[in-house]
């Protein structure tokens, strides 16, 4: 099918996308990597009157080091975060999620504000902005805010962005941590995860004093399981944490089943999957033999 008829800008700055979002009254639409919107014109899910082509805005796309944190353009697309050295660094379990994402094709055009406003249940970036509680900027006709990633992603593809705002800017901060994993099943490599977990943990006097946990494809939206990391720093640090820790995670979600997997299969995913990344989380220091 081809897509509805509509009216294309392409502005030059981003206060020009804005006017044009409001010019639109409602009825406009962003156009980022087009990997997700396009399908959707073509089947006429979405038919906007205006689309506002982003790709013409210099400056959206850059990786930038603020020192505590790194500050994503909007416009990064898939392919530089996942070949950046900064990222490796500093921000490794996004390293290792984005091979995970799709396929190159569509890395190469798919964009890091895309995924995060398409708010896919089951993509790997609005789970890492989860995990590293990252601040989404977005400009509006009122300006700019900065938005907390736990309260951005409402429901299934669904965010908390008024219809003419634009996200600019994600900031992740660096986490100090001694030790990652992250985990991820889907029916074919590139398809979207039917399970992910990412963990990552940080060494204290006795035990861990930090603990990070977030899954996605389990839920309707990714999820950060702040109780499920309590309990982990509660916990003695011996050969049955990794299994016992796969239990209290599983207990904190709900998943529904759907075409792709039973509710009961997702749930084993996660356990099994829970309990690899906290296998290799603690053998990186070797806080656990693998
Ligand atoms: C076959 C296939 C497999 C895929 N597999 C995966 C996968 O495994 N994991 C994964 O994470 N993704 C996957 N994707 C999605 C891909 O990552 C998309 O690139 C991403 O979801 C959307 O990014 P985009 O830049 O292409 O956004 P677009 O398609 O241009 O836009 C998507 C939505 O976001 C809005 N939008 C875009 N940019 C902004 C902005 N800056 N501010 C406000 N709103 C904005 C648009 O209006 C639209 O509603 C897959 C896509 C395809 C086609």
């Amino acid at each position: 099918m081809k897509p509805a008829k509509f009216e294309y800008v392409l502005p030059s700055t981003v206060d020009a996308a804005v006017e044009a979002l409001v010019a639109a009254n409602g009825e406009g639409k962003v156009l980022a990597g087009g990997q997700s919107l396009l399908p959707l014109l073509n089947f006429r899910m979405a038919r906007p009157a205006v689309l506002v082509d982003l790709n013409g805005i210099k400056g959206l796309s850059y990786i930038e080091d603020r020192g505590g944190c790194l500050a994503i353009g909007a416009l990064t697309r898939h392919h530089a975060l996942e070949q950046s050295s900064l990222i490796a660094a500093k921000l490794p379990v996004m390293s290792a999620a984005m091979r995970h994402v799709a396929h190159l094709a569509i890395r190469n055009r798919g964009t890091i504000g895309g995924s995060l406003s398409h708010a896919d249940p089951a993509a790997e970036l609005p789970m890492l902005a989860m995990f590293y509680d990252a601040a989404i900027t977005v400009q509006g006709p009122a300006g700019r805010r900065t938005i907390a990633a736990e309260e951005f992603f409402v429901d299934a593809l669904t965010n908390c962005l008024e219809p003419e705002e634009i996200v600019v800017e994600i900031e992740f901060p660096v986490l100090r941590h001694d030790g990652w994993g992250f985990e991820e099943v889907a029916r074919r490599f590139g398809d979207f995860a039917l399970a992910s977990v990412a963990v990552s943990i940080r060494r204290g006097q006795a035990g861990l004093e930090d603990a990070r946990v977030a899954v996605m494809g389990v839920a309707d939206t990714p999820l950060r399981l702040r109780e499920a990391e309590q309990e982990l720093m509660a916990m003695e640090l011996d050969e049955r944490t990794p299994e016992r820790f796969s239990e209290i995670v599983v207990s904190k979600v709900s998943p529904n089943g759907d075409l792709h997997a039973s509710a009961e299969y997702r749930k084993h995913l996660l356990a099994q999957l829970s309990k690899r990344a906290l296998q290799t989380a603690l053998a990186e220091k070797g806080l656990l033999r693998q």
